[in-house]
């Protein structure tokens, strides 16, 4: 880039060219300065002095520009500084109507394998069906128990002796 001035044709000096001067000291007293101002990240804006010329192209760059001693004006294109609305949180429902008295598997458990012991299968799989039409154990509970029972049935004889001796008192 030419780095004299545009006027006498002499070598602007380094620090002026960067700031925008395009004329030497000399020449560019001649015109008035104007004002650009610039807002960079995270500091305040700031006035840079340029010349008129140079102001006109930055003004019409930048948007954000405001005419000195005139009122700020708030930039144009709103959507550009909008932040996203935050989502509102959404509670989970719960999954199904608590019930005070219910029974955990681990609490009808060991009653389910004495029932099992004493009654048989089809029986205990019926009590179940029972406490879970009463609400005592919820359907995640009487599925867990009779997957079990119905696994210890799968057992043969032995096995099923070996099982209850191991796990049950
Ligand atoms: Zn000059």
């Amino acid at each position: 880039m030419n780095q004299n001035c545009i006027k006498c044709d002499t070598k602007i000096n380094d620090e002026r060219f960067h700031l925008g001067y395009r004329e030497c000291v000399e020449c560019s007293s001649v015109e008035p300065y104007s004002a650009h101002v610039v807002y960079p990240h995270k500091t305040g804006a700031y006035v840079q002095p340029v010349s008129s010329s140079v102001k006109k192209d930055l003004d019409r760059l930048d948007r954000r520009a405001v005419k000195v001693g005139g009122k700020m004006s708030a930039p144009t294109n709103l959507k550009e500084w909008t932040m996203p609305e935050p989502k509102p949180k959404v509670e989970p429902k719960p999954q199904q109507k608590v019930y005070y008295n219910q029974v955990s598997f681990n609490d009808s458990y060991e009653q389910t394998i004495n029932t099992y012991k004493k009654k048989g299968y089809v029986v205990t799989i019926n009590y179940l069906k029972q406490l879970f039409k009463k609400n005592k154990i919820t359907m995640s509970t009487r599925n867990q128990l009779v997957n079990v029972l119905t696994s210890i049935h799968m057992l043969n004889r032995k096995d099923r002796k070996r099982y209850f001796n191991g796990y049950v008192g």
